[in-house]
């Protein structure tokens, strides 16, 4: 801004001084045309009065001539003269140009006038009166004071004249001088004007490139930060999607396809493998792969990888490098360069653990994927957690705390839940009820204690003797129920038989000594042949359980069919 005012003011600096500069040859020249027309005119009348007095020379010299010799031949400039005097002393008159020359010429054609006169006069003597009388009028030298004070006017003429002249001269020179000086220092300014606007030029060139190179470097930052906001703001979105997927699985044994799909988008021509704690284990379980992989075993223990040995990421780059117990080559890769093991761990608890295979071999872009890897997997590991505390809690919610058999809360569902099903497959629902026989005594004889031992012991024979579609629930005190979906009613009472007889048979369940052999009697319902709901059903199963003790106890009843 302020450079473009400097120009501005330079470039009318140097518009101002080149006009006045160009005007000076025009006023050179007229003021020269002026003074050159001044010095003709003085020299032209200056000739007028040196013709003047070389006309009335000539014809003196004629009238001399013509009075010493009678010759009428010498008269011939006599004659010219006094043809030729009055034009031009008319010319003189008209041409003086000041009052002093203008009275100065009346007196110079005045004498030449009388010179004429007197020429006149002795010309007409001599051919009258002859030479004698003539020699006489000549000799008295009047003519020549004419013609001496004609010379003496003329040469004061011709002095003013050239003083004048000199003075012309004087001026134009001192004239010439002052143009030369004025152009000179012109020419000075212009050339430092010139300078001036090319400095500024320069200068605000340097500042353009400056301005335009900062703008560039701006944009070009500017560019950069809106490429990483955008990425990091997909990376945000994948993640927040693969959480929330995460988050309303009902296991984190079912995580593994969520993660594939945030890792595959998040890291793409990365392939990996997670694996997360199983189960009641303390091995990793592989959940899912994705992308160029190599197969990596199901389980992983401990000790087979260096990130879940030392508690972080580990990760190799080349050959130099050891590699984890369950690194496997990929198809036509020998190398395990280039890996990463990254443990998930959430409150100090490990949860999981990310292998990637084929991170880049360019230093930046590894370290990049190496980073997103390793947030990820912290955000991960945390939503690992989350899941398995959320399933921790909703076990706890449906379990019986004592036997680890659902609660009756959870029966309450599934019956309800389990006939909806069997009424819309039309397929049997069998249900045994279960009760421990005298139990009181065992309390009685032996405490609490020793119940509640026994109560776990026949819990754990019951778990093992069903399918893994079979729901065991405590249902209230030492009496159990167990579900048996697609299951007709002779084929449970076979079941509950055969639980009956491992019960029977068990070995002493609790530490009190001199224990009785522990039984239990069984009810057998199956629906929809003795109940339409849980109601008439649960009724069936229990009036059976009752005949089962009425009958003697240690023994399975079935349902009379209604
Ligand atoms: P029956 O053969 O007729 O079933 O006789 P029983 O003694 O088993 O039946 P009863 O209903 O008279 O007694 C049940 C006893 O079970 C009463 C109660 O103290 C005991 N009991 C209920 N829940 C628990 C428990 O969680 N722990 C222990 N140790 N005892 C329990
Ligand atoms: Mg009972
Ligand atoms: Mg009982």
């Amino acid at each position: 801004m302020r450079s473009q005012k400097h120009i501005q003011f330079v470039a009318l600096t140097v518009f101002l001084v080149m006009t006045l500069v160009a005007a000076v040859p025009f006023w050179l020249h007229r003021s020269t045309t002026a003074s050159m027309q001044v010095l003709r005119s003085e020299l032209e009348q200056q000739q007028r009065l040196d013709n003047i007095l070389n006309a009335l020379r000539d014809a003196e010299t004629g009238q001399r001539g013509f009075i010493i010799t009678g010759n009428e031949n010498f008269l011939h400039p006599y004659y010219e003269a006094e043809q030729r005097l009055p034009a031009a002393i008319r010319v003189a008159k008209g041409n003086a140009r000041s009052d002093a020359e203008r009275a100065d010429i009346w007196r110079i054609a005045r004498v030449a006038e009388l010179k004429l006169a007197e020429l006149d006069e002795t010309v007409a003597m001599r051919r009258t009166a002859g030479f004698a009388s003539t020699e006489k009028v000549v000799s008295s030298m009047r003519g020549k004071a004419y013609m001496d004070e004609l010379r003496r006017l003329i040469g004061i003429q011709q002095a003013r004249t050239e003083a004048r002249r000199d003075r012309l001269r004087t001026e134009m020179l001192a004239g010439a001088s002052r143009s030369f000086a004025f152009s000179l220092g012109a020419t000075l300014i212009n050339i430092c004007a010139l300078g001036a606007l090319l400095i500024v030029l320069a200068r605000m060139l340097r500042e353009r490139k400056q301005t335009a190179r900062q703008l560039e470097q701006k944009a070009g930052q500017l560019a950069e930060a809106v490429e990483l906001s955008g990425r990091h703001n997909r990376e945000l979105r994948t993640v927040a999607g693969m959480l929330r997927a995460i988050e309303a699985l009902p296991s984190s044994q079912d995580t593994g396809p969520a993660v594939a799909r945030g890792f595959t988008r998040l890291l793409p021509g990365v392939g990996g493998t997670f694996f997360a704690l199983c189960n009641g284990e303390t091995t990793l379980c592989r959940l899912a792969q994705w992308g160029d992989t190599s197969s990596q075993p199901e389980k992983v223990g401990l000790d087979d990888c260096w990130a879940l040995r030392h508690g972080a990421r580990y990760r190799t780059t080349g050959y130099d490098e050891p590699g984890c117990g369950h690194y496997r080559n990929r198809a036509g890769d020998e190398d395990h360069a280039a890996r990463l093991c990254i443990p998930l761990v959430t409150h100090e608890e490990l949860v999981g653990m990310i292998h990637l295979e084929g991170l880049a071999h360019e230093r930046s872009v590894r370290e990049e994927q190496e980073r997103l890897a390793v947030t990820v997997g912290e955000q991960l590991a945390l939503a690992l957690g989350n899941a398995r505390l959320r399933e921790s809690l909703r076990r706890q919610s449906v379990l019986d705390p004592l036997t680890g058999l659902f609660n009756r809360r959870y029966f309450d569902e599934t019956l309800k839940r389990e006939l909806a099903r069997s009424r819309r497959m039309a397929a049997p629902l069998s249900l045994v009820v279960l009760d421990v026989d005298h139990f009181k005594r065992v309390n009685d004889g032996f405490g609490h204690a020793a119940g509640d031992a026994v109560l776990r012991a026949i819990a754990q024979l019951v778990r093992q003797s069903i399918r893994d579609c079979d729901v065991a629930c405590r249902y209230g005190g030492e009496e159990l129920v167990i579900l048996m979906p697609d299951c007709m009613q002779e084929d449970a009472a076979r079941r509950a038989e055969a639980l009956r007889a491992d019960i029977a048979g068990a070995p002493p369940m609790h530490d009190g000594a001199g224990a009785d052999v522990i039984t239990a009697s069984f009810g057998v319902a199956e629906y929809p042949k003795h109940g339409p709901d849980a109601e008439s059903l649960f009724w069936a199963a229990d009036k059976a359980l009752y005949k089962a003790k009425r009958e003697g106890r240690n023994r399975v009843v079935a349902a009379a069919n209604t």
